[in-house]
C-alpha cells in the first residue's frame, strides 16, 4: 500500500469549476482503485489564479520532507499548478523528497517516458488555453475599455455596481488604507498581519492575510484609481516572461476607478518596498545546481554533488561523491557552468532533431485511447441531458394541464439543477477533449521550448527536468547524456563544445 495525500483546489475566478468535494471524491475513487492509502487531504478553497496564497499547497510541499506520504493525488494536473513551468519545478521539489504527483482524471504513465509525455501534454494544453483565452479576451476587451468589471471577484475594497462599474466598499477600503498606512510607517508584514487578525479583517477571498497577499496588495496600482486589464502581476518583483502579453492587449486607464489610497501614501509604500527588495536581493545569490540528482561520475558511477568555493557560479563545480567521501575515485571536478551549458546546448539540438520528433509524436499519438474514453463520456452525458430535458418537458406539460403541487415544483427544481450540473460536466469533458495533439502542434511546441531555453534559469531547469534522465562525466573530458526517451546516449567532449555549431 502506497501512502498518498490528496490536494484539491477550487479557483473562484474560473467560469466552470468542479467543487472541492467532487474533486476529493474522484481522487478517493482513484486511490481505492490503484492501491493508495489516503493519509491526509489538503485543500485550498477559493483561490484566485492570480495570487499565490495557496496555504495548504505550501503546507503540502513542506510536509513532503517528513516522509509520511510518497504520492500526491490531484484531480487534474491543473489543480497542482497554474502553469507548466511552476508544475515542473514543484514536481522536482517533491521528487527530491521521494514524492510523485499523479492525476485522478488524466492517465499519465510512470517512468521517464511519462515525464516527457506529461510535459508535452501540459505544454500543448497551455498553448491551447492561451488560444482560447485570446478569443474570450476580445469580447472582454470592449467591456474593459469602459473601465467595467470583467468577471471574477472584485479587488479588496471595491464592489461592482449593477452596470458593472466599480464603487468603493467602505469597510474593506479601510482595510486597504490601514495596510498602506502601516507599511508606509515602517511596520513589518508580520505586524500588519497581526493587526489585521486582531481586527478580524480579511482578504477579498475572506481569508486571513499572509505575506504574499500583502505583497501583492501593496503593489497593486488599482488602489490609486488606475483601471488595469490583462496586466499580469509580476512574481516576486520579477516580470513573468511567459505570462507577459503584448502591450496592445494591456489596458491601463488612470482615473478609471475610484482611488482608495492617496498618491503620497502609494509613493511612500513603493519607495520602501524598493528598498527592501534591494536588501533582500543582496542576501539571496543562491547557487542552483541544475544537474543535481542527475549527474554521475563516469569513472565510478557515484553521484556528483554541487560544490562552491565562492558565492558565485564561476567558482562552482560538481564533485564525485565517492572521491569526496572515500578518496577512492580520482575524477577531476567539473565546472558547473561548463557542463550545464554543454548539456543544455546538446539537449536543445537533440529535441529539435527529426529522430526525436518522430519518437515523441508516436508516443503522444498513442494517447488516442484516452481520447476515445472521453468521447464515450461525452456521448453518455449528451444522452443524459436529453433524458433530463424530456422529463422537464413532461412536468411542464403536466403543469399546463393544471396539475400543480409542491411535489411537482420540487421535482422540476431538482431536474433543472441536474440539467445545470450535466451541462457543466459536458463542457468540462469537451474542454478536455479539445487540445489537438497533432504532429504540427508537437513540433511547434518543441521549437518554442528550444527557443525559450537559455533565457532563464527556470527554462533551463524545465528542459533538463523534462528530457534529461542522467549525465555521466568522464575523466577524459567527455560527457554522456541519457535522455528520458531512451537510446539517445551520446558521448560528447566538453572541450569541443565551445562555439560548436551544428551537432546532430
Ligand atoms: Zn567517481
Amino acid at each position: 500500500m502506497k501512502n498518498a495525500v490528496i490536494y484539491a483546489r477550487y479557483s473562484s475566478d474560473a467560469q466552470k469549476e468542479t467543487s472541492i468535494d467532487d474533486q476529493i471524491r474522484d481522487c478517493k475513487k482513484f486511490a481505492a482503485g490503484n492501491g493508495y492509502k489516503i493519509v491526509h487531504i489538503y485543500h485550498d478553497d477559493c483561490v484566485t489564479g492570480k495570487t499565490d496564497d495557496r496555504d495548504q499547497f505550501q503546507k503540502m510541499l513542506s510536509d513532503s520532507t517528513k516522509g509520511f506520504f510518497d504520492t500526491v493525488i490531484v484531480w487534474k494536473l491543473d489543480r497542482f499548478a497554474r502553469n507548466r513551468n511552476e508544475s515542473a519545478i514543484n514536481k522536482v521539489k517533491l521528487k527530491k523528497n521521494g514524492v510523485k504527483v499523479v492525476s485522478a482524471m488524466e492517465h499519465i504513465p510512470d517512468g521517464p517516458e511519462g515525464i516527457i509525455l506529461e510535459s508535452v501534454l501540459e505544454g500543448i494544453a497551455e498553448y491551447y488555453i492561451y488560444d482560447l483565452m485570446e478569443k474570450t479576451t476580445r469580447g472582454r476587451m470592449g467591456v474593459a475599455l469602459q473601465c467595467k468589471h470583467t468577471g471574477g471577484r472584485p479587488l479588496l475594497g471595491y464592489k461592482v455596481n449593477p452596470d458593472r462599474t466599480y464603487a468603493i466598499d467602505e469597510y474593506n477600503a479601510e482595510t486597504v488604507r490601514q495596510i498602506f498606512r502601516m507599511y508606509a510607517n515602517g511596520a513589518s508584514y508580520s505586524e500588519i498581519i497581526d493587526e489585521m487578525n486582531r481586527q478580524g479583517r480579511k482578504t477579498a477571498a475572506g481569508k486571513s492575510f499572509g505575506k504574499n497577499s500583502l505583497h501583492e496588495l501593496l503593489r497593486n496600482e488599482r488602489f490609486i484609481g488606475i483601471y488595469t486589464y490583462n496586466k499580469i502581476p509580476s512574481e516576486n518583483g520579477k516580470r513573468n516572461s511567459h505570462a507577459s502579453k503584448p502591450d496592445d492587449k494591456i489596458i491601463r486607464i488612470p482615473g478609471g476607478i475610484p482611488a482608495i489610497v492617496s498618491m503620497d501614501e502609494w509613493n511612500a509604500v513603493q519607495t520602501r518596498m524598493q528598498k527592501n527588495k534591494h536588501t533582500q536581493a543582496s542576501h539571496k545569490a543562491k547557487i542552483e545546481y541544475l544537474l543535481s540528482g542527475k549527474i554521475f561520475c563516469g569513472e565510478c558511477g557515484g553521484a556528483m554533488v554541487g560544490q562552491s568555493s565562492g558565492n558565485h557560479e564561476k567558482y562552482s563545480y560538481y564533485e564525485c561523491s565517492t572521491k569526496k567521501r572515500l578518496r577512492t575515485c580520482h575524477k577531476s571536478n567539473v565546472k558547473k557552468e561548463t557542463i550545464e551549458n554543454v548539456v543544455i546546448d546538446y539537449t536543445i539540438n537533440y529535441i529539435l532533431s527529426e529522430k526525436f520528433r518522430e519518437k515523441i509524436i508516436d508516443l503522444v499519438l498513442q494517447q488516442d485511447d484516452e481520447k476515445q474514453k472521453n468521447i464515450q463520456l461525452i456521448n453518455g452525458l449528451k444522452e443524459r441531458i436529453r433524458q433530463n430535458q424530456n422529463e422537464i418537458d413532461n412536468i411542464i406539460r403536466a403543469i399546463k394541464a393544471g396539475i400543480f403541487s409542491q411535489s411537482t415544483k420540487n421535482e422540476l427544481e431538482k431536474l433543472e439543477s441536474e440539467a445545470e450540473l450535466l451541462k457543466d460536466q459536458l463542457l468540462e469533458a469537451e474542454t478536455m477533449q479539445s487540445p489537438e495533439y497533432t504532429k504540427e502542434a508537437i513540433s511547434a511546441w518543441l521549437s518554442k521550448i528550444a527557443a525559450r531555453t537559455k533565457k532563464s534559469e527556470n527554462e533551463n531547469k524545465y528542459l533538463l527536468y523534462s528530457f534529461v534522465s542522467a549525465v555521466y562525466a568522464y575523466e577524459d573530458g567527455t560527457v554522456k547524456v541519457v535522455y528520458n526517451l531512451g537510446d539517445s546516449e551520446q558521448k560528447i567532449a566538453l572541450s569541443d563544445m565551445n562555439g560548436a555549431g551544428d551537432r546532430t
